[in-house]
């Protein structure tokens, strides 16, 4: 009987189970039982041909079972099999990705510089020498947001001595939680100055590079080409993707980190043939499976865990010293505290890594993903299309008394937070189970936070076969904007 972990997206779809024993007597046999248990997972996880989706990894104990027998794999009692999703992220001897420096071309560092960094210097792995390193190192950090805080406070102080910022977001008062690089006082300020600001008052010997502009296919090799590391410290998958590429392409390592609710991804792709993000995740999950920090939430902590991670990598790679964290996915577990470790290893079949690539230039990765564009310009004013009402007439039909049916699909703890007069709750990852009780000619207006999870419901009653079904545009933060500001917005 072997033991199957889920992995918290997944939990929506196993009644909120993070384990389940299974029989079975392979992998295949194991992951069948599972979702004869919970069909709802069976359709996240298997295409119609019942072919395992590919933004999803199968593990048993460490290793990937596309490199063991795949689904014919033996399982057994005492095996433990993981399915990693991806998630909104062999050990060889470091060599540094400084370029050489000859005697001459090392930075000096100033008096003052050595009492700075002295408790680097009397560490014979870093000593003159290495500190020189970082003072010639130059690393990109796309984002500056949870994971680019603690990497940008920590770089700084490490004394990198080029760091690039990539981010065109201002700070926002849900931010404080966790960007620890951002004050109050910042909020609706530009991140990349607030942050430069923060990076300076550490160390004033360093240079920053402000970048405000959203990485793009059409910018990022410009952008990246210049830098000896990447370091991605995105929330999202077409960005992802893109770093992943460029990075590729452009032959730079890319420390990568992701973080969801209480659990935390961490390794370098792409370093010295070593595999890349593609090698892990062929294909991004669907639209709407993985939901983003704004949706799903994040433990204010745990960027800074994953992200000081990300920096000890940087560091690493930039002084060569130690086994750098390349095909080896770290999985963090907060609630556990626990680390696990899985094998990850270069697909010979890669589109953009592999021996015959598909992959030779950038593509259209919001396209790839499925997802839209996220614009640099000010949110334009939603546009109400077919099959959607805006707040504002939502309050209206409330008002004249009309006969429908108001429906939450969010979860309950959000429900506590704030919600809209007369609205049924029925979470997503239940709402299937409900379709039955409704009236197919009744008039349904579903809403959620900001209007992603209740368009997936409207979908689920379409398909159905129910007719009259809307979803709220912008969900109920809209309608605290611009109906009840009373309600609080979260
Ligand atoms: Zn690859």
């Amino acid at each position: 009987m072997p033991k199957i972990l889920i992995p918290t997206p997944l939990r929506q779809f196993t009644a909120k189970e993070n384990a389940v024993t299974v029989p079975g007597g392979t992998v295949g046999e194991a992951l069948d039982a599972l979702t004869g248990r919970f069909p709802d997972l069976r359709k996240q996880i298997f295409t119609d041909e019942g072919k395992l989706r590919s933004f999803i990894n199968v593990y048993l104990n460490d290793e990937d079972i596309r490199y063991l027998g795949k689904a014919a794999t033996p399982a057994a009692e005492g095996d433990t099999i993981s399915l990693v999703p991806s998630i909104a992220g062999g050990a060889t001897l470091a060599e540094t990705v400084a370029p050489a420096l000859s005697k001459d071309a090392a930075p000096a560092l100033s008096n003052e510089e050595i009492l700075r960094y002295s408790r680097h210097l009397i560490i014979p792995e870093v000593g003159m020498e290495g500190q020189q390193k970082l003072k010639a190192a130059k690393v990109l950090l796309v984002g500056a947001g949870g994971l680019g805080a603690p990497l940008g406070l920590y770089l700084a102080a490490a004394g990198v001595g080029r760091i690039g910022l990539v981010d065109f977001d201002v700070v926002d008062f849900t931010n404080l939680q966790r960007q620890v690089i951002h004050s109050t006082k910042d909020v609706g300020r530009k991140k990349l100055d607030s942050a430069a600001e923060k990076m300076l008052a550490i160390n004033p010997h360093i240079s920053i590079d402000r970048h405000e502009v959203a990485l793009t296919s059409e910018n990022a090799l410009e952008i990246l080409k210049d830098y000896d590391i990447v370091v991605d410290g995105t929330d999202n998958f077409p960005t992802r993707y893109l770093v992943n590429d460029a990075c590729v392409l452009l032959g730079k390592p890319n420390v990568y980190g992701s973080i969801f609710r209480f659990e935390g991804q961490a390794t370098v792709f792409a370093y010295q043939g070593g595999p890349c993000y593609r090698c892990l995740y062929p294909e991004p999950p669907p639209p709407g499976l993985v939901p983003s920090c704004a949706e799903g939430g994040v433990l204010g902590i745990l960027p800074g865990t994953i992200g000081l991670i990300q920096a000890t990598e940087t560091v690493k790679l930039i002084l060569g010293i130690g086994e750098p964290l390349v095909g080896r996915l770290l999985l963090y577990d907060a609630l556990g505290m626990r680390f696990r470790e899985l094998k990850l290893r270069k697909n010979p079949e890669c589109p953009v890594c592999g021996a015959h690539p598909t992959i030779t230039r950038l593509i259209d990765y919001h396209q790839f993903c499925g997802v839209p564009r996220q614009e640099a310009a000010p949110a334009q004013e939603a546009k109400v299309n077919d099959g959607e009402i805006d707040v504002t007439e939502l309050k209206q039909k409330l008002d004249r008394g009309d006969q429908f049916v108001l429906l939450d699909v969010r979860e309950p703890h959000e429900y506590k937070i704030a919600s809209i007069p007369g609205a049924k709750l029925i979470p997503l990852g239940e709402f299937s189970k409900h379709v039955g009780e409704f009236d197919k000619d009744a008039d349904i207006v579903i809403h959620c936070k900001s209007g992603g999870r209740s368009a997936r419901a409207c979908g689920i009653l379409r398909q159905a076969g129910f007719a009259h079904v809307r979803n709220v545009v912008g969900g109920i933060t809209a309608w605290s904007d611009k109906v009840d500001p009373s309600v609080p917005k979260y």
